[in-house]
């Protein structure tokens, strides 16, 4: 409750309730949308006694119509709540661009969502939420998707909290393949894994297993400054900017040039690297140049303060 406990202090007028679960094989939300819309009406309740909330947006990308006609039936007697059928487009799901598609605003540099009068909450979240509320059990499993080219029997399964990836992968059948890498999360955003004894925590939504020749990494090229990476980025920034600056060894200009083209802004979504012709890994460079820049900034703001 951490989230809506933060935006207690100021009006929220729109719900964004996000089903748009964008990532390549992710089907958990969708499940969950599709066998427990009793416990999206009962959050949808609850929030709006909580925080007073007049609209409700229920984003659910077009490639989910079943989703789509099950919520749109289950809210057709309440006003207050719209089912947005949205573009299945990836990354669909990131609150900036799940923002702008359902509700046309534009969330400023450092703003606060809540300063809009807007709030975002993952739909299997408010769900949960619900369930906490009507029977009193905590977060103790998860809709949990597991797929991907190396799965030999692809399924959403409801998973304890704490079972062992390789558990998990038994009630699948196993591998059909050698796994080249085996990610908690999409391809796209997850983060791989090093075993299988690797638990579920709360925050898995997936399991993804990857055939050797689909994980692997291609020998990068030099850029050829063909812009398709600035052209596909949903915020609007350049990723060969990061990648020059992390060239710069003066660190005080790399970060002068990092802070000027906004590298905080960047979602890690991975459409730059995706695109890259030149099979560049800009997602990774873009993720150091954050922490360095994250990490100068503190030391500055150090310096600074001992000054004082
Ligand atoms: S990962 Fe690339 S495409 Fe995605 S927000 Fe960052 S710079 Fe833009
Ligand atoms: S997409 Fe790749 S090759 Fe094209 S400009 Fe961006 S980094 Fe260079």
């Amino acid at each position: 409750m951490g989230k809506l406990d933060a935006v207690r202090k100021g009006p929220i007028k729109t719900v964004l309730v996000n089903g748009a679960e964008c990532e390549p094989f992710i089907t958990s939300d969708h499940r969950m949308m599709l066998e427990n819309s009793d416990l999206i009406v009962e959050g949808v309740e609850l929030l709006r006694k909580f925080l007073g909330s007049e609209e409700f947006i229920i984003g659910i990308e077009k490639n989910k119509p079943d989703a789509i006609e099950k919520l749109t039936k289950v809210f057709a007697n309440d006003p207050a709540v719209t089912v947005k059928p949205l573009k299945s487009v990836y990354p669909q799901g990131a609150k900036q661009v799940l923002l702008y598609n359902a509700t046309g605003k534009v969330v400023g540099e450092g703003q606060r969502l809540a300063s809009l009068g807007v709030i975002i909450i993952n739909v299997s979240s408010l769900a949960k939420m619900a369930l906490f509320i009507r029977t009193g059990m905590p977060l103790v499993d998860k809709y949990v998707t597991v797929d991907g080219s190396a799965v030999k029997s692809p399924k959403n399964f409801i998973i304890p909290i704490g079972t062992p990836t390789s558990y998990v992968i038994e009630q699948v059948g196993g591998f059909s393949c050698e796994p080249g890498k085996v990610i908690f999360g999409g391809p796209m955003m997850g983060k791989c894994i090093s075993s299988l004894d690797r638990p579920v925590i709360k925050a898995t939504n997936a399991i993804v297993a990857l055939s050797e020749k689909d994980s692997r990494a291609l020998e990068p090229t030099t850029c050829i400054h063909c812009g398709r990476c600035a052209n596909v980025c949903p915020i609007g920034l350049n990723p060969t900017i990061y990648a020059k600056a992390m060239e710069n060894e003066d660190e005080a200009e790399r970060f002068a040039l990092l802070d000027k083209s906004k590298v905080q802004l960047c979602i890690e979504c991975g459409c730059c690297s995706y695109v890259c012709p030149a099979r560049r890994p800009l997602v990774d460079t873009n993720k150091n140049a954050k922490r360095f820049a994250r990490s100068y900034k503190a030391a500055l703001a150090e310096k600074e303060g001992g000054k004082s």
